[in-house]
């Protein structure tokens, strides 16, 4: 299969597709693939590594979608790359499409096969593709949490692991998931007083047993989540109903209850985001200020550390690559339910049930 790999055009936005090592092993197994020139300079991949690997480099992204049959990328494309879709393209990438209508139209209107990374499921029902990214983002909400809290940045100038004779700073973790999970190992390393809630019971007993009793676990409910969210120094918003938009619950009005100068960090943004007053920002300007309280929406959180990312996404996603590369799409969506889940749009025809619920569209 001719696959193309096209560099990212997202503000800040440095991750690659794939690493010159997962280039290697498709075009070993005789794929063709095509990378823009400078796809991964900024993190150490050069265009000589790619084309050591295989690569036949591209100058521009135009020649890249025109030579693929699919195109491996990392964020949804943007309005500027849209009109590059052909009805006889394979889109592998992560999409988020019930947070956004235009891109939903675009891809219905190309009549080409969108297959979302982050709703491809597992036998344990869980996210194999969506994971290596919230590790990161999980990892990272604590440190651009701890950072905004600085005053400078309008924090309350709270120092989230305190110090001996000084409390530490309170951590609420809303939704105990990959993200939730690593952003509390991280919060519980710092030192800082960290309570998690779940609206699953089991997910909370599985929590309670890996944090040996460190992290104090609550069931999710509007009360619960008020009560933790007035009194934090940093609420970290993780919840995911897969494929569908997230779940307000953290209201605009709580925001005049909370203490000034404390912080929200929305890693469910690329979801629409789980607090009403969110809307995405970008590693250009990351944070808003909106009743005092201090917002930090970024919808590519990894894309700042994108040499981890790139790799860590690449670990997960060069299995499912080959896969539709050696099989084509269609006869790997019919021997496989759980890659099936990933096929969000397929000729004109939107497959996604959480799409479909978030703008009120037919299956
Ligand atoms: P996950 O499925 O592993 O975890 C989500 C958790 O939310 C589950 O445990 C689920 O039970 C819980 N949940 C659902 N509804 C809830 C509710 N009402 N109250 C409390 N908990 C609830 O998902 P994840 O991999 O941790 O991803 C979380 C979000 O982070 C997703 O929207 C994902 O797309 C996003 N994400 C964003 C970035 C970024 O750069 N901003 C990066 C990676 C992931």
């Amino acid at each position: 299969m001719r696959i193309g790999i096209p560099k990212e055009i997202k503000v800040h936005e440095y991750r690659v597709g794939l690493t010159p090592a997962g280039v290697k092993l498709l075009s070993q197994q005789g794929h063709v693939l095509f990378v823009e020139t400078n796809a991964g300079a900024k993190i150490g991949f050069s265009d000589q590594h790619y084309q050591q690997a295989g690569a036949t480099l591209c100058d521009s992204a135009v020649e890249v979608w025109n030579q693929a049959e699919m195109i491996i990328k990392v964020k949804e494309p943007q309005a500027s790359e849209t009109p590059y879709l052909r009805a006889d393209h394979i889109l592998f990438a992560y999409l988020h499409l019930a947070a956004n209508k235009p891109l939903t139209d675009a891809l219905l209107t190309s009549g080409c096969i969108a297959i979302a990374y982050e709703t491809i499921t597992d036998h344990h029902h869980r996210l194999p593709l969506l994971a290596p990214m919230s590790e990161v983002a999980g990892r990272m909400s604590v440190q651009a949490g701890a950072h905004c809290l600085e005053i400078a940045q309008q924090g309350r100038g709270i120092l989230l692991g305190g110090v001996p004779g000084v409390a530490p700073g309170k951590v609420a973790i809303l939704g105990g998931g990959v993200v939730g999970t690593n952003a509390a190992m991280m919060a519980l390393g710092l030192g800082a007083d960290t309570t998690i809630f779940d609206n699953s019971p089991d997910r909370l007993r599985e929590l309670d047993t890996l944090f040996h009793g460190r992290l104090r676990t609550l069931y999710s409910t509007p009360d619960s989540i008020y009560e933790a969210v007035i009194h934090s120094d940093l609420v970290i918003g993780a919840v995911l109903i897969p494929g569908a938009a997230a779940p307000k619950l953290v209201k605009r009005d709580h925001l005049n209850h909370m203490q000034k100068g404390s912080v929200l960090v929305d890693v469910a943004i690329d979801q629409g985001g789980c607090f009403e007053s969110s809307h995405a920002t970008t590693h250009a300007d990351p944070t808003f200020t909106q009743a005092g309280v201090v917002h930090y929406c970024v919808a590519n959180m990894p894309g700042a550390v994108a040499h981890t990312s790139t790799m860590a996404l690449t670990n997960a996603t060069l299995p499912y690559i080959i896969k539709l590369a050696n099989n084509g799409w269609e006869s790997t969506v019919k021997q496989d339910d759980n890659f099936a889940k990933g096929l969000n749009i397929a000729q004109g025809k939107l497959l996604c049930e959480g799409v479909a619920a978030a703008f009120d569209l037919p299956l």
